[in-house]
Order: C-alpha cells, then sequence, then structure tokens
C-alpha cells in the first residue's frame, strides 16, 4: 500500500468511542456495496477521510452517481456498476454489504429481485470475504423483528415476522442474509460484524422513495398535505445518518461480531414526526390521512444497551437536530426540478 499518502486525518470518531486520541487506523482497501445509495455514500466521505481506498459497487437500482460524483477525481476512489446477484472478483481487506434496495416502494416493486439480491448477493458477497479473507459487515436492519411483541427491541429477540407477507422479500431475506452470514463465519472461518438498522434518515435520500421521513419533508416543501397512513399512532424511532455511519465504522474495526442494533431510541408517532417537520418547514402545514399498508409494525424502537457498552457508540444528532440538516438538502433538489 506504498501508494497510499501517509498524512490521514484522525479517525473521526476516535475522541467519542474510547479510542486514545491521535490514534490512526491504517488504510484499508474497502469495499462498499449499495456505495452511490444514501446510507453508503455518507459511508464512503468518511472511509476516504480516513485514508482508506475504497471501490463502489453498485447497479444504481436506487443509487446515484451524484451521490459520489465529488470523489471521481479521487485516485483513491473507483465506481463500478454492477449486480451483486453475479459474482465478482475484487482484492480488499474490508466488505461493507450495503446492497439491497430499503423503502418498502423500493423493495415491493421487484419482490423477486429483492430476495434474490439478499440471498444471492449475500452469498457471493461471502464467497469474496471467504477467498480472499476480507473482513465482511452485513447491514441488516430492525425489520428482522417483524410486527414486535417486545418494546423496545433487544438483539436476542426472534421477531415476529410473516414469511409469506409482502415485505417477507425484504425481512425474511435480511434474515436468511444473516444467517447465511453467520454459517459463512462458523462454517468457512469468515470474520463477520452484523448491524440492524433502524429507520436512518437525512440528505440525499430519494425524494420519492416512500419513507415516512422523505415523504413529509418533501411533501411539506412542495405544499402537499403530508400523507399520514392510518391513525398515525405507530411509532418509529429516526437516527441520523452521520450517527449510524459512525456506529458501521465502530463496528467494523471492533472485536465483536454482533448483531447489533444502532438506531436512535428516541421514539416518534407518525402524527408527532408530522408536527416536528411542521415546526422545521412550515406552520402551515396540513396532514391527510390514508389507508395504511399491510403487515406495518405498530412500534419499533431499539434498546442499544449492547452498542453502547461494547462498541462505546450512542448516537448524537435528535431529530430536532437533523431534520434541518436533510430540509436543506431536500429543498435544494426540490427547487432544481
Ligand atoms: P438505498 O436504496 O439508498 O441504497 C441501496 C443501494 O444498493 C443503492 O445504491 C442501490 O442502487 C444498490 N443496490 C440495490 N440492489 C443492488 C444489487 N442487486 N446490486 C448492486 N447494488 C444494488 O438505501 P439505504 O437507505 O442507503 O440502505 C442501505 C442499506 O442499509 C440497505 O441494505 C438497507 O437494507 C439497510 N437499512 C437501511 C435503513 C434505512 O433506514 N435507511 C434501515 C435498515 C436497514
Ligand atoms: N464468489 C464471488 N467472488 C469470489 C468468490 C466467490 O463472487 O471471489 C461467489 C461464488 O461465485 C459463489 C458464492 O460467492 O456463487 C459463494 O462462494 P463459495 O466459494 O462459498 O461457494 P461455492 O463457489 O463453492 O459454491
Ligand atoms: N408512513 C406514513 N406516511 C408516509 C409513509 C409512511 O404515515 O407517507 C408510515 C408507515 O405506515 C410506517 C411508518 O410511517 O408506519 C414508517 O414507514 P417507512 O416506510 O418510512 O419505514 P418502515 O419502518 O415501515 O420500513
Amino acid at each position: 500500500s506504498s501508494h497510499l499518502p501517509d498524512a490521514r486525518p484522525l479517525f473521526s470518531f476516535a475522541a467519542r468511542s474510547g479510542v486514545p486520541a491521535g490514534f490512526r487506523p491504517p488504510p484499508r482497501r474497502v469495499v462498499v456495496t449499495g456505495g452511490a445509495g444514501f446510507v453508503g455514500s455518507h459511508l464512503v466521505d468518511r472511509l476516504l477521510e480516513q485514508g482508506d481506498s475504497v471501490i463502489v459497487v453498485d447497479n444504481f437500482f436506487t443509487g446515484r452517481k451524484e451521490n459520489v460524483a465529488h470523489h471521481l477525481r479521487n485516485p483513491r476512489f473507483e465506481l463500478l456498476r454492477h449486480d451483486v446477484v453475479e459474482p465478482i472478483l475484487l482484492e480488499v481487506d474490508r466488505i461493507y454489504h450495503l446492497a439491497c434496495p430499503a423503502s418498502p416502494v423500493h423493495y415491493k416493486y421487484n419482490p423477486i429481485k429483492t430476495i434474490k439480491t439478499n440471498v444471492m448477493g449475500t452469498l457471493n458477497m461471502l464467497g469474496l470475504a471467504k477467498r480472499i479473507g476480507a473482513r465482511f459487515l452485513l447491514t441488516s436492519t430492525s425489520e428482522v423483528y417483524g410486527d414486535p411483541l417486545e418494546h423496545p427491541q433487544k438483539e436476542t429477540y426472534w421477531g415476529n415476522v410473516n414469511p409469506i407477507g409482502v415485505r417477507s422479500c425484504y425481512d425474511e431475506g435480511k434474515r436468511t442474509a444473516e444467517t447465511l452470514t453467520m454459517d459463512y463465519h462458523r462454517g468457512g472461518g469468515v470474520e463477520v460484524r452484523i448491524a440492524r438498522i433502524f429507520n436512518t434518515y437525512g440528505p440525499r435520500m430519494c425524494l420519492d422513495d416512500g419513507r415516512v421521513v422523505s415523504n413529509f419533508v418533501a411533501q411539506a416543501l412542495r405544499r402537499q398535505p403530508m400523507t399520514v397512513y392510518g391513525d398515525g399512532k405507530q411509532t418509529r424511532s429516526f437516527q441520523y445518518v452521520s450517527d449510524l455511519v459512525a456506529g458501521l465504522m465502530a463496528l467494523m474495526e471492533s472485536d465483536h461480531i454482533g448483531p447489533f442494533n444502532l438506531g436512535n431510541p428516541g421514539e416518534f408517532t407518525m402524527l408527532e414526526l408530522a408536527q416536528v417537520v411542521k415546526e422545521t418547514i412550515d406552520p402551515m402545514a396540513t396532514i391527510e390521512f390514508k389507508p395504511n399498508t399491510a403487515d406495518d409494525p405498530h412500534m419499533r424502537k431499539p434498546d442499544i444497551t449492547k452498542a453502547k457498552q461494547l462498541l462505546h457508540w450512542e448516537p448524537k444528532v435528535s431529530l430536532k437536530e437533523g431534520l434541518p440538516l436533510m430540509v436543506t438538502d431536500f429543498r435544494q433538489r426540490i427547487s432544481d426540478e
């Protein structure tokens, strides 16, 4: 790795995570699948900033070249259009496996493709990790808990998931991806990490991906009513993207396999969320009730005790602090339309 520059910025969350001040991780060769997407592109920003070389593998289903365009002239950055359902040969030290549509609208658009991405895509990335001895991190989801009968959810909870429903391509797909990950660890000796991500928001989310925060923000900016599904009393916990990226990087470089819940325990009903969006964007914003979708979980809130204790990680950005940062980005993109 002699071609890599010597000067590397400080490990960005070192101070917060209990790592000695001045600690610099060695530069690595990293693959980020799904790196042109929302979470992936923010992760790529931080990895390049810390001196790593990054290869993004993305089929651009929901990702956009614009999300990583600012790195295209960086010699430590490479962008590959590739579908993880197909095998690939690469030589790297770390694999962050994010490739998978995350919003219900996108993952239900072609459920067969979604389950193939979760199963065959994860299998290929684990096969790659095994062949080259790379460490592999899976971005799983709080959806593995289904419509939970335990609240808040701990990692020890096995979930309440419908195996044949319209969300199954995603939640059962991710459960299978977790199984594959543990089997490659136990049977194939692969070093693995599993993160269970709770609802995350921030700049670069798709404007019309149907998720609640992006919907409400785009609707309020366009002076349309915010669409509340069902009675709006269902709850979610919303994490700002920079907190998630810090958690993913802390997990990857930790000695722990997981699974770890990564989410912000602040819990809101959809009606409360609409109120925060209203206060942030437009005091005149209105809401409109719509029928809810099938199998919608009634409540969701992470128990993050395990990540706090073992990764020394916890989210820093509250909804009221994070939302304006996303609104600035959405306002710009909506005015460019
Ligand atoms: P996103 O849709 O913005 O990003 C997913 C990326 O994967 C996109 O760039 C897409 O083009 C790419 N992709 C999809 N299928 C692919 C395939 N077959 N081959 C190659 N690339 C493919 O979503 P996101 O919010 O950034 O989510 C990233 C990961 O985090 C996903 O695995 C998702 O399941 C997980 N996650 C996200 C959230 C959240 O709230 N954002 C919550 C839980 C889990
Ligand atoms: N694989 C890949 N890149 C590699 C190594 C493996 O894409 O560098 C794929 C491979 O094509 C296979 C999957 O990963 O579909 C699982 O690989 P493994 O070696 O575990 O299984 P096998 O090839 O023996 O079925
Ligand atoms: N939701 C809503 N209005 C919208 C989009 C979603 O009220 O315009 C609700 C949805 O029914 C769910 C919650 O918001 O209860 C979170 O939905 P999202 O699709 O963002 O994520 P999920 O946690 O269901 O994957």
